[in-house]
């Protein structure tokens, strides 16, 4: 069985003191169990603040991105080592934010994989279609790129020590979260997509699904079969319901 993962991924939110208390509630209502592991990714400058008050916890902590370089003239990139050095396990690698703002394609995404298992970072690796490309019928056409890309880059092995995320570009942030069967659906395709090459690590890895998860609909998501956890947005800013979907997964 694969243990699930609820993450949170902060984005560029909150102020010291508002991340002070976020994580301090976390930390004090968690309850642990063992069937689940906890995550959450702050800002870049907040990641010691959630070292120091998580340290010693069962909640993990990552970073949101990694340069794809592990040192250099590279201004205002953070290196894997960095976020080791402030006790990361994760790092989100390939959000839509990042392909579409900074214009990451497949290739860099697949490179940032590789420099962060190099520092044996956890990537969170996230694909997705937008609206466009859906209501296009290309969805598959457009995850099978974006899983090849590592696969060619760096082998499927690369995927062992690596979480997926599904998240449909159409459904982050916006309160339209994909079905329990949409999402499914996409989570199957993306495991025998990654069986091709090896069965072994397409029934090991995680697929995490992201997009308006809160709540009330992440029961009957974290239900389905290849469904092995969530990637929280908007949700993982508020303590409560942010452990409230950490509880729907049991
Ligand atoms: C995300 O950006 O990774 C995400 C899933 O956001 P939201 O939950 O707000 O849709």
């Amino acid at each position: 069985m694969r243990p699930k993962l609820i993450a949170g991924n902060w984005k560029m939110n909150g102020s010291l003191n508002s991340m002070r208390s976020l994580l301090s509630e976390i930390k004090t209502k968690f309850i642990y169990t063992p069937a689940i592991e906890v995550a959450v990714c702050p800002p870049a400058v907040f990641i010691p603040e959630a070292q120091s008050v998580l340290q010693g916890t069962n909640i993990a902590w990552g970073g949101q991105d990694i340069s794809e370089h592990d040192f250099g003239a590279y201004t205002g990139d953070i290196s894997g080592s960095m976020l080791v050095e402030f006790g990361c396990k994760y790092v989100i690698i390939g959000h839509s934010e990042r392909r579409f703002y900074h214009n990451e394609s497949d290739q860099l995404t697949a490179k940032k994989i590789a420099t962060a298992l190099k520092v044996k970072l956890i990537p969170i690796v996230c694909v997705g279609e937008t609206l466009e490309q859906r209501e296009h019928g290309i969805t598959e056409n457009i995850i099978s790129q974006q899983i090849d890309a590592i696969i060619q880059q760096n082998g499927v092995e690369s995927l062992g020590k690596s979480i997926i995320a599904y998240e449909p570009v159409w459904a982050i942030g916006t309160g339209r979260t994909a079905t329990p069967n949409q999402a499914q659906e996409i989570h199957a395709f993306i495991r025998n997509r990654i069986a091709k090459h090896s069965l072994e690590i397409a029934n090991s890895i995680k697929i995490l699904y992201g997009g308006s998860m809160k709540p009330t609909n992440a029961k009957e998501l974290l239900a389905k079969s290849d469904i092995d956890g969530g990637l929280i947005g908007g949700a993982s800013l508020d303590a409560q319901d942010f452990l409230a979907i950490c509880t729907a997964t049991v």
